[in-house]
């Protein structure tokens, strides 16, 4: 039987390493997966998971209207992996769930917890919500505390507080912060404790 997994972080953690990895896995002892990462025109197509550490790979991507139904995957897919699951909706959320306990095929969801305003993106609460196994994978504030947190930053390195949950192809930047440093840099200076994740 499949279970849900949420692997969520804020930025830069690994998760699409970790995701390459997982998929490597699978595959090294001949078994098929299918990969999905989000489209960010909306549009169902192929994309590119790409870790910092320099993996690459071309998968599928999801759009809102994009349905996950076991009957759709490949014959013998054994895992379906995917990465920027923030971007999941509640009801796709809601159909992988499904697919996991029904289908019988698990799938390892791999994204963001918060936005940089410290709100939940709607897809993570949902895996929040559903997931039978969540792990926070841990990255670091340039403090040396654990990093939970995303800040965004212009193109000035200025913390920037408001704005869409998600901007496309802007000058921002992110970082991942500790609560700590995400309150204390409400000083609208420039964002304490920079270049480490800068
Ligand atoms: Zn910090």
């Amino acid at each position: 039987m499949g279970k849900l997994y949420f692997r969520y972080a804020a930025m830069n953690a690994g998760k699409s390493t970790a995701l390459l990895q997982a998929a490597h896995n699978y595959e090294e002892r001949g078994m098929r997966v299918a990969l999905f990462t989000a489209a960010h025109d909306d549009r169902a197509g192929s994309g590119l998971i790409g870790s910092r550490l320099g993996l690459q790979r071309s998968v599928a991507t999801f759009g809102p209207a994009t349905q996950f139904e076991r009957a759709a995957l490949e014959p013998g897919v054994a895992c379906v992996l995917i990465d920027e699951a923030q971007f999941l909706t509640p009801t796709q959320v809601r159909q992988l769930h499904r697919m996991a306990h029904v289908g019988g095929v698990p799938v390892l969801c791999f994204g963001l917890r918060s936005d940089f305003r410290g709100d939940g993106f709607p897809g993570a609460i949902a895996l929040l919500t559903l997931a039978d196994d969540l792990e926070e994978m841990k990255t670091i504030c340039a403090c040396a505390r654990k990093a939970s947190m995303n800040m965004r930053l212009d193109g000035n390195g200025r913390r920037v507080r408001e704005g869409e949950q998600v901007v496309i192809g802007g000058n921002e930047r992110y970082r991942a912060v500790c609560p700590s440093c995400f309150y204390a840099a409400d000083d609208d200076g420039p964002a304490r404790a920079p270049g480490l994740f800068g």
